[in-house]
């Protein structure tokens, strides 16, 4: 290994995209350097925001509610966590011990919220369907919460390598309003709180050093649900052959002006934004939920 290119100690890893080696302590100021310069160059966070960040106790929630306690006070924000426990067998129970784990030694407020409240949980929805429910379901239960308790912005932990996965599927599938649901920062509207990702620009390995320096803990484990899709491994492949590939293409994705515009409305049964009359949430609830809902 050659030696670190800060400090000229013995290295501990090197940074093809970068081509540099790094030594533990350099490679922990360098990334939190990087997402602090992404944070300003994007103004992806504003001073003295309210910010909730959606810990689900995966490595890149884990990753983002660290580095943004560690910058809290160059930008001066509020932290909260919150963990939204959608009853996926013992694999929610794990997720929220390490939530709870990393919360403690962060020394950040954690809120705990369950699907279970709403009459469903994602082992009544059809194999199927899973994944769907289950990101609509986290979208609306963590709007709603960060609405009505104040928070200006939720923070969500989406990677470099999420966000190219996104745009091959969408670009293949000729869908050209997905990248609004992308941005490093996009701005609430209405009921609608304003979501951002700072870690837009690091990929999952990236991400995944930094747990393993900084010793945080996160499951390891893949939800029970989860697929391995062929857009990841191919995207895997190209980086492997071409250091650098993925980042490349997001910066370049966010330097176009994009245009187009979701138009949204009120759902006539709950109340929330959506583009249809009644919002996917309320479907779900009306077909997999236990209470008295109105059928659609
Ligand atoms: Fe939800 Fe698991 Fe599917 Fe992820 S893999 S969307 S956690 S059900
Ligand atoms: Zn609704």
């Amino acid at each position: 290994m050659k030696k670190c290119r800060i400090c000229g100690r013995e290295g501990f890893v090197t940074l093809r995209a970068y081509r540099i080696s790094l030594c533990k302590d350099c490679y922990i100021s360098f990334f939190e350097r990087q997402v602090e310069r992404s944070i300003k160059k994007y103004n992806i966070i504003k001073e003295g925001e309210k910010i909730l960040v959606a810990l689900s106790g995966g490595k890149d929630s884990v990753v983002l509610a660290s580095v943004l306690k560690s910058l809290s006070n160059t930008f001066k924000f509020n932290l909260q966590a919150v963990f939204i426990d959608l009853g996926v067998k013992d694999f929610s129970k794990r997720s929220e011990e390490i939530c709870k784990d990393v919360c403690k030694k962060l020394g950040i407020d954690l809120h705990i919220l369950k699907l279970a409240d709403y009459g469903f949980t994602i082992q009544d929805v059809h194999i199927k369907k899973v994944c769907s429910v289950c990101g609509n379901a986290r979208r609306y239960i963590l709007n709603k919460f960060a609405r009505e308790n104040g928070f200006d912005v939720v923070a969500t932990g989406h990677n470099a390598d999420d966000i190219v996965v996104n745009f091959l599927k969408n670009w293949a599938s000729g869908n050209k309003a997905w990248i609004e649901k992308q941005l490093p920062r996009t701005e609430g509207m209405d009921k609608i709180v304003t979501r951002i990702r700072p870690l837009f620009l690091r990929t999952g390995e990236e991400n995944r050093l930094y747990t393993k320096i900084k010793g945080l803990p996160f499951i390891s484990e893949k939800c029970p649900y989860s697929k391995r899709y062929k857009w990841e491994t191919i995207i895997d492949e190209i980086e492997d052959k071409m250091p650098g590939f993925t980042q490349n293409v997001v910066r370049n994705l966010f330097t176009e002006k994009h245009e187009d515009k979701i138009e949204y409305r009120y759902c006539s049964i709950c109340g929330e934004m959506t583009t249809s009359d009644v919002c996917q949430f309320c479907r779900n609830v009306a077909r997999y939920g236990k209470f008295n809902h109105k059928k659609l």
